[in-house]
């Protein structure tokens, strides 16, 4: 609390009092300090593949050029950096799109299709899926409609799909599913994977930005550990949520919950 006090005086210049105004800043506190912690953040994330960038390019100018082999093995570490801050930068302009266009109400929904959108996220990693040798199948009613925006939803289930593939053992199956949740007043479409499983102290935290359960293992996936509050966001700016139910060793499965 922040308070502030005035004297009070009448006409004659009498004290009669004094006024309290006392201010809430909990909310501003708490606001000011993520604002702080995601700068912070952002900026860590940012340094990391500049900083190697930087230590490779200094090697190679110090004289690792007398060896072609070294300098294209060192060059290559830059190129795989770059595209690291490349995929932090994409996820970042994503995420604060997404915000921006919600605060302003600016996200268009319309009725559609569901089948359709998981089919087309399913088509964006199915390289991932063949590479990592990871069969997925689709369990959705051709019917099922929602109020969505399609880019959106489809970015989301690509992020839930993605990570189901990273997290999963080669053999092993994903689900997509969809249908009309058990009040019929939504949709919930929700991501299954037979992975490694996420414990249970980290399952409050994924969603948020640069949260990893294993920091090492997300970046050699080339994990940004935003893609999971993008998801966030893009429940959110559809009126919906999203939840994750797990168990270390046996898998994980991420529910998306629209509104029909
Ligand atoms: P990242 O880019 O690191 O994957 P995300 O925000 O998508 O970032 O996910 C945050 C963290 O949640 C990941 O680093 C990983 O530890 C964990 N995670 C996400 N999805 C899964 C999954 N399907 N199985 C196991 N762990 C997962």
């Amino acid at each position: 609390l922040q308070a502030r006090a005035v004297a009070l005086h009448d006409s004659e210049n009498e004290s009669i009092g004094v006024l309290v105004v006392m201010t809430d800043v909990t909310r501003l506190n708490r606001l000011e300090n993520l604002r702080r912690d995601f700068v912070a953040n952002v900026s860590h994330e940012l340094k990391t593949p500049i900083t190697a960038i930087r230590g490779y390019v200094e090697t190679i100018l110090e004289g690792a050029l007398d060896s072609r082999e070294d300098t294209l093995r060192f060059l290559e570490i830059v190129k795989r950096q770059t595209t690291r801050l490349e995929a932090i930068i994409d996820d970042l302009l994503t995420l604060s799109r997404i915000e921006d266009r919600s605060s302003k109400d600016d996200i268009k929904l319309a009725r559609m299709r569901i089948r359709p959108v998981l089919e087309a996220a399913l088509q964006t990693c199915a390289v991932k899926a063949k590479e990592k040798d990871v069969v997925v199948e689709i369990d959705c009613h051709e019917s099922l409609e929602a109020r969505i925006n399609q880019p959106l939803l489809e970015q989301a289930v690509i992020n839930l799909l993605s990570n189901a593939i990273t997290y999963s053992p080669a053999g092993s199956t994903v689900w997509i599913r969809a249908r009309k949740s058990p009040d019929n007043e939504g949709v919930e479409i929700s991501v299954a994977d037979q992975g490694i499983g996420i414990a249970r102290e980290h399952q409050e935290r994924l969603f948020e930005r640069f949260y990893r359960c294993d920091k090492a293992r997300s970046r050699e996936q080339g994990g940004t550990g935003l893609g999971l509050a993008i998801v966030k966001h893009i429940a959110q700016s559809h009126g919906g949520s999203v939840t994750v139910s797990s168990s270390p060793g046996r898998g994980s499965v991420f529910t998306l919950k629209l509104k029909r």
